[in-house]
């Protein structure tokens, strides 16, 4: 472990090790909380602990080990880690040996803190430390005591621990198999320089800094060994992928070896950030085969003075023309985004502006939020708070305008035939498989489960407000 913020806190009594079943194994819960970077990070968690012998369990009581990996991007999201974390107690009081462990966001906003709050947390980990869970692990329980690890700089990434399978679960044991998914997640930057005004990311995740692209592609070698089809590219902006490395690379850069040297069937990236969406990018939906037809381009606000206040670097008309330049290179190209309401200081006319953004852009999916305050942002500072009633009046009213908008968008897919790749089966409806297309529509149909990890050709023949339905036509 490198230097950082450590304190180690004595406990009363030192707890009696686990009881290990006949393969010597332990039980590892892990609850992930916000955006893909957190799914990324607790598959890491996994594979780190699965090398202690750590095997992920669905039921909490059976836990030896709680991960909870943690958000703090708005307020909600943050108190449903309070009141889960709170909710574990129990648990602990019944089985002392369990060892808690908060990873994420809010353990990095809050480090030290968090153990005060909550005397049954054995470890808080920063979102720098990801790569010390198992040492971090084993010095509390060898210790007994309980361990806040918030290190300044990254403790860095290594293949065996990211790359999939390492080399250890490439032989399991029946029941250490990790689950082999079509789809996987590989990060390729950390952190964000870019302080929008309401946001806390570059706080908990410190300053933007890029994979070197081997280590990337190496990873995503490993992903395709164990099945994976499709990978989703991560970063909170990942236009500005490159920057301060010592090879000279750009995202489009990236994005050309990816499909170059690899084969992966689809490639998906988020988030872009409009004001760094180049040309040379719009163009590679075009020209780069694997590419999704896909593009989330988070826009926030549709009035000018809002989008000032947030410092988000861009005009709506700019945007527009932006998505529009967009559309005319690759039509079929669907787009979905992001909008705050309630900003501080947005007024009823600068609401209005943002219902015309949509109206005009017509995106094919949204995800909307009531803007809260978050600590150590500009924004929060901001006085001109706009009440919670209308606030929320806001977002009910920009999210069903955008409902219709959505669902006349799935409408039209009807009579379409679309290639699917089959993720698994369908949550929903029995017997059924589910699966995207290239637009990151889901469509459910029937099929074979030798479908899974294939590309279907499937004929669209319903629309729901999330989903498609479909039928199988041909491999
Ligand atoms: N890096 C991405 C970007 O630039 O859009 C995503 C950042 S954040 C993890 C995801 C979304 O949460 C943002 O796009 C924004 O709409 C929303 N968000 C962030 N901070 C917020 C806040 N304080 N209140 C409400 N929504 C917020
Ligand atoms: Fe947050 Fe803005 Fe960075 Fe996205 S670009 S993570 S919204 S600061």
């Amino acid at each position: 472990m490198n230097s950082g913020a450590a304190s180690l806190r004595p406990r009363s009594m030192k707890m009696p090790e686990p009881l290990l079943n006949s393969g010597g194994l332990r039980g590892l819960y892990v609850r992930t909380f916000g955006c893909q970077m957190n799914e990324y990070d607790s598959l890491r968690v996994q594979r780190l602990l699965a090398a202690m012998g750590y095997v992920p369990v669905d039921e909490i009581g059976r836990a030896d080990v709680i991960f909870l990996n943690t958000c703090s991007v708005r307020g909600k999201a943050e108190q449903k880690v309070h009141s889960f974390l709170g909710s574990l107690r129990r648990l602990k009081d019944a089985k002392p040996h369990l060892k808690i462990i908060a990873g994420g966001c809010v353990a990095q906003q809050l480090g030290e803190k968090l153990l005060d709050r909550f005397d049954h947390l054995d470890i808080v980990i920063g979102t720098r430390a990801v790569s010390s869970v198992a040492q971090v692990l084993q010095r509390v329980q060898e210790s007994g005591g309980r361990l806040a690890w918030l290190p300044e700089t990254d403790d860095g990434y290594q293949m065996s621990e990211i790359g999939f399978p390492t080399p250890d679960l490439r032989h399991p044991t029946p029941d250490t198999r990790p689950p082999t998914s079509v789809t996987a997640p590989v990060t390729v930057m950390q952190g964000c320089n870019n302080y929008c005004s309401y946001c806390i990311v570059p706080y908990v995740r410190g300053p933007e800094r890029s994979r070197p692209a081997g280590q990337i592609l190496e990873e995503i070698r490993l992903l395709e060994e164990s099945g994976v089809r499709e990978i989703l590219l991560l970063g909170q902006n990942v236009n500005s992928y490159g920057r301060g490395l010592d090879e000279k690379i750009t995202f489009v850069g990236l994005l050309r070896r990816i499909a170059r040297q690899t084969g992966v069937a689809r490639i998906r990236f988020t988030t872009s950030h409009p004001k760094d969406l180049t040309d040379e990018l719009m163009s590679c939906f075009a020209e780069i085969d694997p590419l999704c037809k896909h593009l989330h381009l988070p826009v926030q606000a549709g009035s000018d003075r809002i989008l000032a206040r947030m410092n988000r670097g861009y005009t709506a008309a700019g945007y527009v023309e932006k998505i529009r330049r967009l559309r005319s290179i690759c039509p079929e190209i669907a787009l979905t985004s992001d909008v705050i309401v309630g900003f501080p200081g947005e007024t009823e006319d600068d609401f209005q502006k943002t219902m015309e953004l949509l109206d005009e852009a017509r995106f094919d999916n949204l995800f909307s939020f009531r803007y809260s305050d978050r600590p150590n942002t500009r924004a929060a500072a901001f006085s001109d708070k706009v009440e919670n009633s209308e606030a929320a009046r806001r977002l009910l009213e920009l999210q069903s305008y955008q409902a219709d908008i959505t669902l006349g968008k799935n409408l039209a897919e009807v009579g379409s035939v679309r290639d699917v790749l089959v993720e698994g089966t369908s949550r929903a409806s029995n017997g059924q498989m589910t699966g995207r297309t290239t637009q990151n529509r889901i469509v459910n149909f029937e099929a074979p489960l030798s479908s899974i990890g294939q590309i279907c050709s499937v004929k669209v023949v319903f629309a729901y407000s999330h989903s498609l339905k479909g039928v199988f036509i041909a491999k």
